[in-house]
């Protein structure tokens, strides 16, 4: 029971303010313009010049700018350095939309703030987030990112679960999970219908690291996105033929792309040395043209899922 009302006009929302789907071309529905992977208590976390930030991740922005991107989704969540007033330095300096996440991350990034929460004050934290602001930025949070644990889901994992079910419900706004194990995204679809979102409100994110495809096919039949974003970092053969095992089964409207890369790393000095946005428009599509996917499928992969995915009503 979505609470929106069915055909209203969707709009992605991002650092720069709310588009319509005609306005963009192609999305990158994973990527990453800062992320600190220590934990929060860890001296330094999240802290980085603002400037410098700026600097080095501009061109790696202009460079898939040239290539036909006009959105991107800053994948990091509060735990693993969430800065949107970060991101929306990069956004104004580059021009590029960044779509950028409330919720949280698995244990044990979980930040002070969302471990002491009870149930009601989550779920009005990250409607206030998607509805208001963001905490540390004067914009809308796109969507909303969480995690659970490799062995399964804690029973704070599953708090935060239900509470951006919810947030989700009231808002239409799609929740995306890092989850490594597929039995674990089933648990994490029984617990979102059990809190009456739909399941096109959930995406799992790196699905390609269950090797069960059979997992793959079961979430798709329950309405699920499924996300390969390794591309660019696993063998460009085996991506393909990942993304035409998926088409040919049918899945092509619950799928997503992206490369899972960037990104200024506070932990490192100078940021770190930054990958590349550009894989998938320089060598994935045409290696999946080449495989006779036509231009339609590729604008539906690239453009019409992603929009369909993040955007939600005004
Ligand atoms: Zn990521």
């Amino acid at each position: 029971m979505n609470e929106q009302p069915a055909g209203a006009e969707r709009y992605l929302y991002t650092t720069l303010g709310l588009f319509r789907r005609d306005s963009l071309g192609m999305i990158l529905p994973h990527e990453h313009v800062f992320v600190d992977l220590r934990t929060p208590d860890q001296p330094g976390y999240a802290e980085a010049d603002t400037g410098e930030v700026v600097a080095v991740m501009s061109p790696h922005i202009a460079e898939v700018q040239e290539r036909g991107i006009t959105a991107m989704v800053e994948c990091s969540t509060t735990g693993v350095g969430r800065r949107a007033d970060v991101d929306l330095a990069v956004s104004r300096a580059t021009g590029m939309p960044l779509v950028v996440p409330t919720g949280s991350y698995r244990e044990p990034w979980i930040i002070p703030a969302v471990r002491a929460a009870d149930d009601a004050g989550l779920e009005a934290w990250m409607l206030r987030e998607l509805t208001e602001r963001l905490d540390e930025a004067d914009f809308r949070a796109g969507w909303i990112k969480l995690s659970a644990g490799d062995d399964g889901i804690t029973p704070l994992e599953e708090r935060i679960l239900r509470a951006a079910a919810r947030a989700a419900r009231r808002t239409g706004a799609i929740i995306g999970s890092h989850t490594i194990r597929g039995r674990v995204a089933m648990q994490q679809l029984d617990i979102i219908e059990s809190e009456g979102c739909p399941t096109d409100r959930f995406i799992w994110i790196h699905t390609q690291i269950e090797p069960d495809l059979g997992l793959h096919d079961e979430a798709v039949r329950r309405g699920a996105w499924i996300e390969y974003d390794h591309v660019g970092r696993d063998p460009d053969g085996d991506v393909r033929d990942l993304i035409l095992r998926a088409i040919k089964a049918g899945h092509l409207q619950n799928l997503l792309v992206s490369h899972d890369l960037g990104w200024f790393d506070p932990a490192l000095p100078a940021g770190g040395t930054q990958r590349p946005y550009t894989h998938l428009s320089d060598t994935m599509l045409p290696l999946l043209r080449a495989a006779g996917i036509d231009e339609a499928t590729l604008t539906q992969l690239t453009h019409d899922n992603p929009f369909r995915a993040y955007s939600r009503p005004a």
